[in-house]
């Protein structure tokens, strides 16, 4: 397969072409249909599978076929550690390149304040690790996760392992019921199996 044959939008095929990537790889191939049609999808895949990717192309999809209805965030990703959230924004900044979509990323170790400003102006996107986003769920007057249309929940099996379980079922119940969400883990264990039946609504299953 080649990512032209998704019927992808102009500014998404741009993107890939800059990046040189004209074939999906397994995990792409095998999610992004699915996640076209808005299901929510529990993906074992490891880090190098082109992850990324395969919840970036979706969500830009979705971005853009569905413009803003009001000024609200509407897409959440929540990853593990500081790293991977930077990794994950960075690839996001260039998709953003042809759209006016536009990203924030919520780590520890950054200004609250500076962060809080920045979730005031309701990015479409927030990339986050859980620890801080919940503060900013706490107490930054004006942000909530009340709009999120979309929740990628990114190596599921280290948000839980980190002791992270708590907060991900909190910030999870903040989201709206009605949405879709994408989970992607390594392995699948026992707890990344109950998040799974909690958060998912009528989940496709793929393992790479
Ligand atoms: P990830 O699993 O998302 O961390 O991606 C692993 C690596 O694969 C990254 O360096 C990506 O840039 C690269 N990659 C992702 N998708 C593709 C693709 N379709 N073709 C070639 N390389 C890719």
């Amino acid at each position: 397969a080649y990512f032209k044959d998704f019927h992808l939008s102009s500014p998404i095929l741009k993107t890939l072409r800059d990046f040189k990537y004209e074939k999906p790889t397994e995990v792409q191939e095998k999610s992004i249909p699915l996640a076209l049609e808005g299901r929510d999808l529990a993906i074992s895949a490891v880090t190098g599978s082109g992850k990324t990717l395969a919840f970036l192309i979706p969500i830009f999809h979705h971005l853009q076929l569905r413009s803003r209805k009001q000024n609200s965030t509407r897409v959440l990703i929540l990853t593990p550690t500081r790293e991977l959230a930077k990794q994950c924004f960075d690839v996001s900044e260039k998709f953003s390149k042809y759209t006016d979509i536009d990203s924030v990323l919520i780590v520890g170790g950054k200004r609250v304040d500076v962060q809080a400003n920045l979730l005031e102006n309701k990015p479409e996107i927030v990339i986050a690790t859980p620890g801080r986003i919940l503060d900013h769920l706490l107490n930054t007057r004006s942000f909530g996760l009340d709009k999120i249309e979309m929740l990628v929940l990114d190596e599921a099996d280290r948000l839980l392992s980190m002791g992270f379980e708590k907060v991900i079922n909190r910030i999870v119940s903040e989201c709206p019921k009605k949405k879709q969400t994408l989970l992607f883990s390594a392995t699948m264990t026992d707890k990344v199996e109950d998040l799974t039946t909690i958060s998912l609504n009528k989940p496709i299953r793929i393992s790479i």
